[in-house]
């Protein structure tokens, strides 16, 4: 699962392995990608940008690819020769099991589905750390002299002679909390124009709308929602001004937060009051997190169990009952 703070961190570690290096073979699985791979061979990449959690890479020779990976897509960066000599392994295969509806309640095959409900299950089978080689999910693999970027699943990965920043879908996205050109204020006009004209919609549906936010996935939903003291499932008409401001602090905080920190949201501080990289880096994944995939376990503020929610929403939402009770309405 790739949110904005998450597809950030990708970008910069793909850049670092691969970017000002002469890509001297490029092999992509999908319709269009050899004609543009042959043109690619031989130029460089000379910047990864992201918008939200689309990240487009620029080749030198004026060429562009704009990669979303959705629930599925992954990065990872291999050393050339262990590649070439089968020592790279793929990444470890998680078994999802998926009911799929659109927005209107169908059951759908759409490229972007709302999930209803996600299971989780550890697949131990012979497709772990299996050579790259030989991984049906390889859609693309860029080959400098040292290192191999191989990218799994897609699912979009489109080349164009255009700057992906200059077309749809990204042109529709709303302000990114982690690209420079952020202003609250943006936020805070959307927020206002949205509770004007559509104000029975649900916050936690609305912070998934990347017209909205670009960048909140369910993690960042959940997240961003306990830490402001908002209950997921209110029309946004109906939260008060001051939780308003709180939830477009929070926006940015928690974000930035996940981008600087490993995309962990919940920080361990030293007893001088400093984030404990430390302990912070060595810490499980669930320890990472306020309410995100922590159904059933005491919330780390009031004690009281995290509950998973599959109903009330368009995508499954964890939060704490006591912490983020029914705002009363007069
Ligand atoms: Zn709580």
């Amino acid at each position: 699962m790739s949110e904005g703070p998450e597809v950030k961190i990708t970008a910069e570690k793909l850049c670092n392995a691969i970017c000002g290096k002469t890509i001297d073979k490029i092999y992509c699985k999908t319709t269009l990608g050899n004609e543009f791979a042959n043109k690619i061979k031989g130029s460089d990449v000379r910047y990864i940008e992201t918008y939200g959690k689309n990240m487009v890479i620029t080749f030198s020779n004026g060429i562009y690819l704009r990669n979303h990976m959705l629930m599925w897509g992954k990065w990872r960066i291999y050393d050339r020769q262990e590649f070439e000599e089968g020592k790279s392994n793929a990444p470890r295969r998680s078994k999802l099991k998926w009911d799929i509806r659109t927005t209107t309640g169908e059951y759908s095959t759409a490229v972007e589905p709302v999930t209803k409900k996600i299971e989780y299950a550890n697949n131990s089978s012979k497709e772990n750390g299996i050579d790259v080689h030989n991984d049906s999910r390889v859609r693309l693999m860029i080959f400098t002299k040292d290192k191999v970027a191989v990218q799994f699943n897609g699912p979009i990965l489109k080349f164009s002679f255009v700057n992906p920043a200059s077309l749809e879908p990204i042109t529709k996205l709303g302000p990114d909390p982690l690209r420079s050109d952020f202003n609250i204020d943006d936020l805070d006009n959307q927020i206002y124009q949205r509770i004007k004209h559509n104000g029975t919609t649900l916050i936690a549906d609305l912070l998934l709308d990347q017209t909205f936010v670009a960048g909140i996935g369910n993690k960042y939903k959940s997240e961003i929602l306990f830490l402001s003291k908002i209950n997921p499932f209110v029309n946004i008409k109906d939260i008060p001004s001051n939780s308003v401001r709180t939830l477009l602090q929070q926006i940015p905080s928690v974000l930035y937060s996940g981008y600087v920190n490993s995309g962990a949201t919940r920080l361990v501080h030293n007893s001088f009051g400093k984030v404990d990289n430390d302990n912070n880096n060595t810490r499980r994944w669930s320890d990472k997190h306020w309410v995100f995939r922590r159904g059933g376990r005491p919330c780390w503020k009031c004690g009281s169990r995290i509950v998973t929610d599959y109903k009330l929403s368009a995508r499954v939402t964890f939060w704490c009952s006591k912490c983020q009770q029914w705002i009363k309405i007069d």
